[in-house]
């Protein structure tokens, strides 16, 4: 009988869920993958084959609470799973703090101490842990691992996680984290296996996709993020407006007569590509948009990648790579190649045919500073590393 491991991702709206199967090698191979969405309002479920083929399908025309709608996955992956037993559950879990320098098998101090972190990431972390409290109740026995996306950067110097703020609130921990720590994690890891020398030098990985953010990696550590104490920093995103300058909140407070509620749901939900273009939060939508608007929200994007790009080379004293993921990052030629033009001055070079092809090294061979695409899997490394924990106890 072979391991089974399921990888919970839970947000607000949804569940997404991937299931992993541990091969006589040591490897995970994706069984099954899906999501359960629409929570709140008449959810849906729906579940795929590592191919992508259609392997079930469910509509709930009402309300249906979370718990229940865990209980109806659970239920669907032990059938599933066949002869298949399920070890772990894995979750992505948005904040570790300033405890949880690694991944964690979740016992009720844990559980307790992560409860506490849910004001430093209101909108992800509730979600989070309801998703463990749900499987808690519907199967006690089945050990889950909370991974963060905090984790991979705890290796920040104090200088590169701090504010120029009173003390006291550097105490409680009003700090810079950075977040897609695990998409970073697992991007170190290819770069290791696809170059070793280059994974040994000093990378900015441009995590970009509908939240974005960029990590600087001396010698596969983490030194410095774009993302700071919240995932509002750094990059313009979807809907997220990235830098910005405190005082514009304060304008918002003193002069618009904004609440907290309306100024969270205008940074969250209104800002970022959305805001400027007023048109999508998506950028293959913009992109082939005629819009002013669309071209400058794209505009904006690629310029606040080249400023980060700056500030993160600065920050590991110069630069060998570029690497870039995600939705945008993986598929997007165009703002790829744009990214590069913008940075030449950093010994970047285009190989054009290589940058259409989208995978592997797409620098040209006259680059001082090499330019990778790599397609992250934070799935992947979650389920890696509850195997580990696993391993562990
Ligand atoms: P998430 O953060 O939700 O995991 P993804 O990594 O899937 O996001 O990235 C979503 C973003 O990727 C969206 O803005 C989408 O428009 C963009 N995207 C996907 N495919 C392309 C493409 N071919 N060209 C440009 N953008 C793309």
């Amino acid at each position: 009988m072979s391991d089974g491991i399921l990888v919970i991702n839970a947000g607000s709206s949804s569940i997404k869920f991937s299931l992993y199967v541990g091969k006589k090698d040591g490897s995970l191979q994706l069984s099954s993958k899906g999501l359960v969405e629409g929570i709140g309002v008449a959810p849906s479920f729906q579940a795929k084959g590592p191919d992508g083929s259609p392997l079930a399908e469910k509509q709930w025309g009402k309300e249906v609470d979370r718990t229940a709608l865990l209980g109806h996955l659970l239920e669907w992956i032990e059938v599933h799973l066949g002869d298949v037993e399920l070890k772990a559950a894995g979750h992505r879990v948005v904040h570790g703090g300033r405890l949880y320098s690694a991944p964690m098998r979740v016992d009720d101090a844990v559980f307790k101490e992560l409860q506490k972190l849910i004001p430093l990431a209101p909108l992800h972390q509730p979600h989070n842990l309801a998703a463990i409290e749900a499987i808690t109740k519907l199967h006690p026995k089945l050990p889950q691992v909370a991974c963060f996306d905090t984790a991979f950067h705890r290796s920040h110097d104090k200088l590169a996680s701090g504010f120029a703020l009173p003390r006291f609130l550097l105490d409680e921990g009003v700090q810079r984290y950075g977040f897609h720590g695990l998409s970073y994690e697992y991007i170190a890891k290819r770069l290791r296996q696809l170059a070793p020398e280059v994974a040994r030098g000093r990378v900015v990985v441009c995590h970009l996709g509908s939240g974005a953010s960029m990590c600087a990696i001396a010698n596969g550590v983490s030194v410095a993020s774009s993302m700071g104490f919240t995932a509002l920093d750094g990059l313009p995103m979807g809907t997220r407006p990235g830098q910005l300058d405190p005082g514009v909140v304060l304008y918002l407070l003193q002069e618009k007569n904004m609440t907290a509620k309306e100024i969270e749901t205008l940074l969250y939900q209104k800002s970022g590509l959305l805001g400027i273009s007023g048109i999508s939060n998506d950028m293959r939508v913009l992109m082939e948009s005629q819009d002013p608007h669309a071209r400058e929200a794209v505009d904006y994007f690629v310029y606040r990648i080249g400023r980060e790009l700056g500030s993160l080379a600065a920050a590991l004293g110069g630069l060998d790579a570029v690497v870039f993921t995600a939705g945008i990052g993986e598929r997007s030629a165009e703002i790829r190649a744009a990214v590069i033009r913008q940075a030449a001055w950093l010994g970047l070079a285009l190989d054009e045919a290589a940058n259409h092809t989208g995978e592997g090294r797409i620098s040209s061979a006259e680059a001082s500073c090499s330019a990778w695409v790599i397609p992250t899997d934070e799935e992947l490394m979650i389920a890696t590393h509850s195997l580990e924990v696993l391993g562990k106890v």
